[in-house]
């Protein structure tokens, strides 16, 4: 058994195709047990470990698994990240990063609090924070979202829990004063958006609330006469808001025009000031890269993996440069994965397979996953997820006469982000290096 683990462990696997693998098999590791097995019925136990080493050495037959399993189970066990055979399986716990049961992490599974479910709705999260407008006038729109504006119906449920006569809408009494109610049923509010350049009058009926009126707005925020049409709406918005603060407190009565007149003037300024500045900060043409090549006799292997969380499909690239610059080497695979951590350290792999099959001995080894890098340099792998990948990579590591690990933000790396986003979605073809697709060439 030890001999048979000895020949697998030596070869490894990474470096052999599927012809390579089935010869070692067949020729060498078979071969072991032939005379064993002439004379003595070896144990079924003995035999079932020998076929998991080998099928293991393998790697799963994909077939096989279709037969067994549904289309979804076979997705999820192909994305099972596979060290090498020193890594030992382990218990982990799923819902955190370094695998470890912790009562905060318990906890969150069972009791997903809103704040949870908020961060969930990316969408949402995008269209107000990445709002070009003042940051008051942003979080502004997160509170309208979130229904915690002190309108006077919010703040009667909360501290009363039912409505009286005084939680009506202080304009046009008619309704209890919601947020949709001040901003868009409200008679005065209808005005003003008949007064501004959307011309426009929301119903009551069907409305689906504010946050998600929002979200369908920003998905069409480029209507109307302005490049951003959703920063003009919250700043009309946050005027309503204003307005009716005034009135409340000051007693100052504004036409629908007042409101729309200062949202808009508002807006231009805003605008105006914000292209100014961007003239006045970014030179023509910045340089991105402060990427530099390594020193004579040394080789830089760049990698980097693209993930698509919702079918599990994975790419990993390689690319190799020289002192003098040059791309001396690539590789690329497409795989599927369980993370977008674990698709970064396989990347970091293939740049190793790279290394190793072109004979490579003095090697740096880049990636844009700050995590996977100081988790190899430190030796620490908490992550579960990519851990079976990263104990691979560190023990393939005294295979070099030197290496080392560092981190290059994704700007300093065109090309390998290219490839390794184009290969993903079949753009890019595998022999990539010799011939060097158009949507490359601008970034070598
Ligand atoms: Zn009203």
């Amino acid at each position: 058994m030890e001999r048979v683990r000895n020949k697998l462990k030596g070869w490894k696997a990474k470096f052999l195709n599927h012809a390579g693998k089935e010869v070692l098999i067949k020729a060498v590791v078979q071969t072991i047990m032939a005379y064993v097995m002439q004379c003595f019925l070896l144990p079924s136990n003995f035999c079932d470990e020998l076929c998991s080493i080998v099928g293991r050495f393998w790697s799963y037959d994909e077939s096989k698994l279709e037969n067994l399993f549904s289309n979804e189970e076979v997705k999820a066990i192909m994305s099972i990240p596979i060290g090498g055979p020193l890594v030992k399986d382990s218990l982990i716990w799923a819902a955190s990063i370094d695998g470890g049961y912790s009562v905060r992490s318990g906890k969150s599974c069972t009791d997903p609090s809103p704040r949870v479910a908020l961060i969930e709705n990316k969408g949402l999260w995008r269209s107000i924070w990445g709002l070009k407008v003042l940051s008051k006038i942003r979080s502004f729109m997160w509170k309208l979202c979130h229904n915690i504006v002190p309108t006077k119906g919010i703040l009667a449920r909360r501290f009363h829990g039912a409505f009286r006569a005084s939680d009506c809408c202080p304009r046009c009494g008619n309704e209890v004063e919601s947020i949709e109610h001040l901003v868009f049923f409200c008679p005065f509010a209808q005005d003003v958006w008949r007064a501004s350049s959307f011309s426009y009058s929301p119903s009551p009926l069907g409305f689906p609330g504010f946050s998600k009126w929002w979200e369908k707005i920003f998905e069409f925020r480029n209507f109307g006469n302005f490049e951003d049409g959703s920063a003009l709406i919250a700043f009309l918005l946050w005027a309503m808001w204003k307005s009716r603060n005034g009135f409340v407190f000051e007693g100052m009565l504004d036409s629908p025009w007042d409101v729309w007149n200062r949202a808009e003037s508002a807006f231009m300024e805003f605008s105006c000031a914000q292209s100014k500045d961007q003239r006045n900060n970014s030179p023509p043409q910045p340089k991105l890269s402060t990427w530099s090549p390594p020193l004579a006799g040394i080789t830089k292997i760049c990698c980097d993996a693209a993930f698509n969380k919702l079918t599990g499909k994975a790419a990993a690239a390689a690319v190799a440069h020289d002192s003098t610059e040059a791309i001396v080497h690539g590789n690329t695979i497409r795989f599927l994965a369980s993370s977008a951590s674990s698709a970064e350290a396989s990347a970091i792999r293939i740049g190793f397979s790279l290394a190793l099959n072109v004979g490579l001995e003095n090697v740096i080894f880049e990636s844009d996953c700050l995590g996977v890098v100081n988790r190899l340099n430190s030796g620490v792998l908490s992550a579960w997820e990519s851990a079976a990948i990263e104990e691979d990579i560190l023990s393939m590591a005294s295979l070099f006469s030197s290496f080392s690990f560092s981190f290059i933000p994704r700007a300093c790396n065109r090309v390998v982000d290219w490839v390794a986003k184009n290969a993903l979605n079949l753009s890019c073809p595998v022999n990539w290096v010799n011939n060097v697709p158009p949507g490359l060439r601008p970034f070598l």
